[in-house]
């Protein structure tokens, strides 16, 4: 079995992965980081559950440590490290990882993501940062008014490049890369592999060595998935009923819309079960206090759009469930790797209706399974029941583009309207560790 030990990581952090008590790599760090270290461009096939923001954060903390400085002067803290991501909370959580990995060392660090107060982020570019995460839009806009300066960029990760592209960050993508020097490592970590991102890959990354890790069957097969077939007006009556029977202690719960996260989020609470709604027109703060509440234990369900949902790190979550379908097939897969990770069972529930025989048909043939319905007494659906047009909201709107930001750029469909008037400052502020 591998080891840590074997990777080449300096003490500091092998320190830090011991901390966090983490024994064996994963397969993606296992291939990754000595990649990384060898100074090779990268294209990674993984995603979020996989292990991979330590695949990248390690190996790149290793290469700067020789010229990382605790001095307080700006012009000592250049941006070497650009990550760029496609929402503020995946951004959010890679500089976690940096903080975590990094907390041995004196790296500074911090994120810019659209739909709060640029000005304390400008603060904390000004007093230098060695590692930036940042969404495409605010980037721009920061480059746009001078705050940034990417001309000392040495690394480059594009970290879940197709889900920047389906969320529209193409060009934005290549006005970043357009400012960036031309002699730097980069890395380019996706789920999945269309044609259009081999087309970015090639336009950008170097005779770059290719790592595959194959977690999803592995993941899917530690998740236990049930659909309990049920009438479209009884879902909510049904999840309630599973809450409070306790067979669903901390549950993440999807919807197709922003409205529908919203109104059930509202009915849960009216039947007295602790709720929040996480999507793209919550304000970044009440996004925060969503995530915070739910983690922490202090909200029993977090209601969740596909987009917002979309890479946040829950650990260990037993329970998700389908309140609806989602649209495309993919996003099953995307919502129940929610649970089942490193190594934990979880269960994925399904709450079906007649609406959505074809989306689950079509969730099946992608998987290659037949998925066990078990009907719960007392909900079994009336046969008498039509099928209905799915209400779907609209897709780009889904969760909060994340990355469109305020300062003068045109707002993005999922930009919160309070965007601006919240600083967010306490996320942004860089972490300075002396030695
Ligand atoms: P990621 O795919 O980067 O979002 O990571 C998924 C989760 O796996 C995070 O909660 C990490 O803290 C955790 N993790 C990362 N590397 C390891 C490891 N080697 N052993 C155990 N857990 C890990």
């Amino acid at each position: 079995m591998s080891s840590f030990d074997t990777l080449g990581l300096s003490a500091e952090l092998l320190r830090a992965v011991k901390d966090q008590g983490y024994e064996t790599p994963t397969p993606i760090q296992s291939k990754a980081i000595p990649v990384v270290l060898s100074g090779r461009d990268l294209l990674a096939a993984a995603q979020t559950g996989t292990g991979k923001t330590a695949g990248f954060v390690l190996p790149i903390l290793q290469m700067l440590t020789p010229e990382l400085s605790s001095s307080t002067s700006p012009a000592r803290h250049p941006i070497r490290v650009l990550v760029l991501t496609p929402t503020r909370e995946l951004a959010m959580q890679v500089e976690e990882s940096v903080r975590t990995y990094g907390k041995h060392l004196p790296v500074r660090s911090t994120t810019v993501f659209g739909g709060v107060n640029i000005n304390p982020q400008i603060r904390i570019l000004q007093g230098g940062v060695d590692i930036l995460v940042a969404t495409p839009g605010r980037l721009l806009d920061h480059q746009g008014q001078g705050t940034v300066n990417l001309r000392h960029v040495e690394f480059l990760v594009l970290d879940e490049a197709d889900r920047m592209l389906d969320m529209g960050f193409i060009r934005d993508i290549k006005k970043i890369l357009a400012l960036l020097p031309t002699k730097r490592q980069s890395l380019l970590f996706s789920a999945t592999f269309s044609d259009e991102i081999r087309g970015l890959a090639s336009g950008f990354l170097k005779d770059p060595v290719s790592v595959d890790v194959a977690p999803r069957n592995s993941a899917i097969e530690l998740v236990e998935q049930i659909v309990h077939p049920v009438d479209r007006e009884r879902k909510r009556e049904l999840l309630s009923d599973i809450i409070r029977e306790g067979r669903l202690e901390q549950v993440l719960v999807f919807t197709r819309t922003k409205h529908g996260a919203n109104r059930l989020s509202d009915q849960l609470e009216k039947d007295g079960i602790t709720s929040a709604a996480i999507h793209g027109n919550k304000s970044q703060p009440q996004r925060i206090r969503a995530l915070q509440d739910f983690k922490g234990g202090k909200v029993r369900v977090l209601v969740a759009t596909d987009i917002a949902a979309r890479g946040l790190d829950i650990d260990h979550l037993p329970h998700v469930v389908n309140y609806e379908l989602p649209q495309v097939p993919e996003d099953y897969i995307h919502r129940i790797g929610r649970t089942g990770r490193a190594g934990v069972e979880g269960q994925a529930l399904s709450l079906v209706c007649v609406d959505e025989s074809r989306l689950l048909r079509d969730i099946e043939k992608l998987l290659k399974l037949d998925i066990p319905k078990v009907v719960i007494p007392g909900f079994a659906p009336d046969p008498a029941i039509r099928a209905e047009p799915i209400e779907t909201g609209r897709r780009t709107g889904g969760g909060g583009g994340g990355g469109r930001s305020g300062g003068g750029r045109s707002g993005g469909a999922g930009r919160p309207a309070s965007a601006g008037r919240h600083d967010g400052a306490h996320h942004n502020r860089p972490s300075t560790r002396g030695k």
